[in-house]
């Protein structure tokens, strides 16, 4: 028996960065909002606070902000022609499970994508012709132009507290910046952090080949600051527990601590936590959406709750998820190229190197996400020809730590025993004098890596698994070797005294090592209904009153992390409901 609940002028599913946004943009226009949060409330001052936040075995063995793999997880394989088998433990990627979602454990990192992602297809046709591009990499432009989207770049920038510093303002080069960004009209609200040693000579080796290193922009506040919505940052304290971990000192711009405490001091908002959406439902004709089905897990209660708008906000995989378990469009299928839903979904490519420097001291206990230095020489610019290597995209490369966890993070040159005494001795020697350089590298869209419904899995309330069907391809092969050929460039050109230098990808993507919860693709975005799932307000075709916002909608990965245009998106979409859509509901149009 599902209990139906009053109807609401809009429901949102998942209450992290973009449900956060749309739930406190959408309540201060007056709508009547209610969100629906499959994960538990947790606060800075008992969960994030020190010393309990600084456990390594629960935040990072037993993955406590994470999806419970119990009950909800996904089955992966490389190929269509392999079985997909449940992911039983994280590994890979890490989606969040708390208010706040996958934002409190996040790094901060902050990009600004420019038109070569969103106008790719056109922007490498114009450059190369139609040949670079091979017939099995349906990339395709957004629909959206990056001037649409700098105000709301700057608006997710000042409310999620990023220190940075502009390379490029209102369209005058600024020394320190990042020469090869699209231009701003504003400075980034904090300045940089302090770097740290190990990225000081990075920079300096980088400058010294030629390349342009800047210090990264980071959600990670330089100094104490006040949001325009009157939300608190502490200052960091370069305690390194950023990733994986909430903040202890509130400086690490999260959603639980900016946009949704400001949601729910409005009357107008109701957040219900430990509610599992199951289904998105639709009204006879089929043309719009009447609202959720949820489970309480606290008591196995299932609950339908009606409204005028709905939101789906619950990360990219689960946006998808949640379509295909509600019928909201034909499933994509590689053989006959039919269906839309779960088409172009990519993830990321990265290689590294390990260096160590005898008798240096990096302190690598000192760290925050944005205190490493990167070039961004290899990515959305023209300066570097993909021509020579034949591939479309590319790579950001940064200096410094990957993480510095004192028990995780235990750095020993190639050969050394992995236990035992001669282990013991080397970890003592190498942990101070070891950093790394690593690039981070896009992933176009294959025809052969898709997301569909699994047919043998089925996740703790019975509904079926998510199926991932992916791997690299050539084009990410030759990228990752023109990566690690400059990686390994710029390290040894640091006279180390040894070196675990960079290796291109060549084997198949696995999913057991940590890499990065930068899965996009599944419900993408462009400019038309033949196209895409989604139109440029992140309205579903079809549906004018289903907006979903997420990853999903990227049709391509770039090397850049994706939560700026994510929250770009996000407030793109609340102005879009706000202005235009609640005084004519029905399908937008660009404008
Ligand atoms: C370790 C880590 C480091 C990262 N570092 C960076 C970085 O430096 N820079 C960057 O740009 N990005 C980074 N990311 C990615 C970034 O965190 C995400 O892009 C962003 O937080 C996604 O926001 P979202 O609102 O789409 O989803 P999420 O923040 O994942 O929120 C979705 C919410 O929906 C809930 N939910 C899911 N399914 C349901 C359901 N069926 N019913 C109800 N609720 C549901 C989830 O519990 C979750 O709280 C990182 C991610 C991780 C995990």
């Amino acid at each position: 028996m599902v209990r139906k609940l009053k109807e609401a002028d809009v429901v949102i599913v998942g209450l992290g960065w973009t449900g956060g946004i749309l739930a406190k943009e959408l309540a201060e226009a007056g709508l009547n909002v209610v969100a629906l949060e499959r994960g538990g409330m947790r606060s800075t001052s008992n969960d994030y606070s020190m010393p309990n936040i600084r456990d390594e075995l629960r935040y990072v063995v037993r993955h406590d902000l994470m999806m419970d793999t119990t009950q909800q997880t996904l089955t992966i394989r490389n190929d269509p022609a392999q079985e997909a088998l449940p992911m039983r433990r994280l590994g890979a990627f890490l989606p969040g499970e708390v208010v706040g979602g996958s934002g409190v454990h996040w790094t901060g990192h902050v990009w600004r994508w420019t038109d070569n992602e969103f106008k790719i297809r056109a922007r490498y046709e114009e450059r190369y012709g139609k040949n670079l591009i091979p017939d099995d990499m349906p990339i395709q432009d957004w629909g959206i132009g990056y001037d649409e989207l700098e105000p709301y770049y700057e608006r997710f920038e000042y409310t999620a507290g990023v220190s940075g510093k502009a390379g490029n303002l209102k369209g005058q080069i600024q020394p320190g910046g990042n020469p090869f960004e699209a231009q701003r009209g504003r400075d980034y609200p904090l300045p940089p952090l302090t770097p740290i040693l190990a990225s000081e000579m990075f920079a300096k080796a980088a400058y010294r080949s030629g390349y342009h290193p800047f210090p990264r922009p980071s959600a990670n506040a330089s100094r104490p600051y006040t949001n325009p919505d009157g939300a608190q940052f502490g200052a960091c304290q370069y305690c390194g527990y950023c990733m994986r971990f909430g903040c202890e000192a509130n400086a690490k711009g999260s959603p639980h601590m900016t946009v949704i405490p400001t949601a729910m001091a409005n009357p107008n908002f109701e957040l219900r936590t430990h509610a599992w959406v199951t289904k998105v439902l639709k009204d006879s004709d089929g043309k719009r959406v009447t609202g959720v089905t949820y489970t309480n897990v606290l008591n196995g209660e299932e609950l339908e709750q009606p409204a005028r708008i709905v939101v789906l906000a619950a990360y990219a995989l689960n946006n998808v998820h949640l379509m295909m378990l509600s019928g909201l469009g034909e499933i994509y299928d590689p053989a006959t190229q039919k269906g839309l839903l779960g088409r172009n979904y990519c993830y990321q490519t990265s290689n590294g190197a390990t260096l160590f420097f005898e008798g240096r001291h990096f302190n690598p206990f000192m760290n925050a996400g944005g205190s490493n230095d990167v070039i961004d020489d290899f990515h959305s610019n023209w300066a570097f020809d993909r021509g020579p290597h034949g591939f479309v995209g590319g790579s950001i490369i940064s200096g410094g730590f990957n993480t510095v966890l004192p028990i995780s993070y235990r750095p020993v040159p190639a050969g050394t025993p992995q236990w035992g005494k001669a282990w013991k001795a080397a970890t003592a020697k190498w942990y101070q004098a070891a950093m790394t350089i690593v690039s981070a590298g896009s992933v176009m869209a294959n025809r052969a890596n898709y997301l569909d419904l699994d047919p043998t899995y089925k996740n703790a309330l019975g509904q079926p698994l998510l199926r991932m069907t992916f791997d690299f391809k050539a084009n990410e092969h030759k990228l990752s070797r023109q990566a690690a050929d400059v990686v390994n460039a710029i390290a040894r050109s640091m006279n180390p005294t040894a070196i675990i230098p960079a290796s291109a990808r060549t084997q198949p993507w696995d999913y057991v090592p940590h890499q990065s919860t930068h899965n996009i693709g599944g419900a993408i975005m462009g400019t038309d209904p033949g196209n895409s799932v989604l139109n440029k307000y992140l309205q579903a075709w079809g549906y004018h009153n289903l907006f979903v916002v997420g990853a999903n909608a990227f049709p391509h990965n770039a090397a850049y992390n994706p939560t700026g245009p994510l929250g770009a998106l996000a407030y793109f979409t609340a102005d879009a409901i706000k202005t235009r859509y609640i005084k004519s509901p029905g399908e937008l149009m660009p404008g």
